[in-house]
């Protein structure tokens, strides 16, 4: 299937779980969702033996995230928490929950962030200390998608101290690890999300994802994975703005005529046209970079794409509304929905500025 064809697909798809993404707990994780997702293909497409492409992974989000925000962020978190374990797991490890996480039975996190390291992520403190034939992890994660109630964690702790990104291992640790706690932090989204608590955990070396004091490599794996496609979930919130500006400013009469003869209006909703047009390019050119192989230009270009996009989806929406005018903050319409759930893409996976440190240190760089 070609990539135009799957985010249409992924769309269909979407459009079809909106029920079951309605009656979701807010900020908290949606089995039946997860389930339905399952049900539909969409996980066997992240898990299967040869691994989902950059490309795909974009346009199955691009897709979800037109329509339903909610099982956009459900299929990632799932792959997010989870692509880990596939990687980097040892067969044991993987035969014990990639078939779970296939059919939805179980829920998936990736714990990465901590209270005193979010940027910083290599200054994460988390200890991960031998004991036997393991580990034993102390430490807190905070704002990590799908917690407290995932099933199972992909966990970054530190196994060597100073050492910075050098000294950190990745585990997969079970939700009923005896010692780990944790609770839901309530965001102004309906992101399912939590902090985690490891009071003593033990974990079996054959919990190790990777080569000990390399879980840095794991999480940057997943992350050069999942970056471009971050900008991805953007577009695709960026498109369904624009379709509900052009479909309002095409039919609302103002002063004799539809308000999309004004070049007041038309010009922002071209400007945010050219801002979709410009971001989809950066995209698929950055997953395409995965694809390829291309690790020398996939930084700078998933940098980009990151950035770009998830900034356009902002202007995107803030436009529509403005568009739209006072219906544009009716409560409970799709268009204030994607007022709150636009703002979080400029944050996770590297903020904005850590995008732009990425792109000005790569161009310096190619000064010296
Ligand atoms: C909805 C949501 C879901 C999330 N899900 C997960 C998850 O599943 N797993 C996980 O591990 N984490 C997750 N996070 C956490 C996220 O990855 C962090 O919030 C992010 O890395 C930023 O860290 P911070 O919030 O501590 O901000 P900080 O790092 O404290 O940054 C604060 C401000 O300082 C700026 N700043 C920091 N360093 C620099 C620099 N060098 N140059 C310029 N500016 C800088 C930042 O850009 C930002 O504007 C999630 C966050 C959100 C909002």
């Amino acid at each position: 299937m070609n990539r135009h064809d799957l985010v249409e697909e992924a769309e269909r798809i979407g459009l079809g779980l909106v029920p079951v993404a309605e009656e979701g707990p807010p900020g908290r994780i949606n089995r039946e969702l997860v389930t339905a997702l399952a049900e539909h293909d969409l996980f066997n497409r992240l898990f299967n033996t040869d691994g989902v492409t950059a490309t795909e992974l974009c346009a199955i989000r691009q897709g979800l995230a037109r329509v339903n925000t909610e099982a956009e962020t459900a299929f990632a978190v799932q792959g997010l928490g989870a692509i880990p374990i596939h990687l980097a797991g040892s067969e044991a490890i993987r035969d014990q929950w990639i078939p779970k996480i296939r059919t939805g039975e179980a829920a998936a996190g990736f714990a990465l962030t901590e209270p005193g390291a979010g940027s910083d992520a290599a200054a994460l403190s988390t200890a991960a200390e031998p004991d036997g034939d393991g580990y034993r992890i102390t430490g807190e994660k905070t704002y990590i998608s799908n917690a407290p109630e995932a099933d199972i964690y992909t966990v970054f702790a530190r196994t060597t101290p100073d050492a910075g990104a050098r000294g950190v291992t990745a585990f997969a640790i079970p939700r009923d690890s005896q010692g780990l706690s944790g609770e839901p932090i309530e965001m102004i989204s309906s992101h399912p999300l939590g902090r985690l608590i490891f009071d003593g955990v033990f974990v079996d070396s054959s919990q190790v994802l990777g080569e000990v004091d390399h879980g840095f490599r794991v999480a940057m794996e997943t992350l050069d994975l999942f970056r471009p496609s971050v900008g991805a979930f953007a577009l695709g919130m960026a498109e369904s703005a624009l379709r509900i500006a052009v479909a309002h400013a095409t039919t609302r009469s103002a002063f004799g005529t539809t308000i999309s003869d004004f070049q007041g209006v038309s010009h922002q909703i071209a400007n945010v046209r050219i801002a979709i047009e410009s971001s989809e390019h950066l995209i698929y050119s950055a997953a395409e970079a995965h694809d390829s192989g291309d690790r020398e230009s996939l930084t700078g270009k998933a940098a980009m794409a990151k950035v770009h996009a998830t900034e356009t989806a902002q202007e995107a929406v803030d436009v529509a509304i403005q568009v739209l005018g006072a219906r544009g903050l009716e409560a409970d319409s799709l268009l204030s929905h994607l007022y709150v759930e636009v703002r979080a893409p400029r944050i996770y996976e590297g903020t904005s500025e850590i995008q732009r440190n990425i792109i000005a240190r790569e161009l310096f760089a190619e000064r010296i």
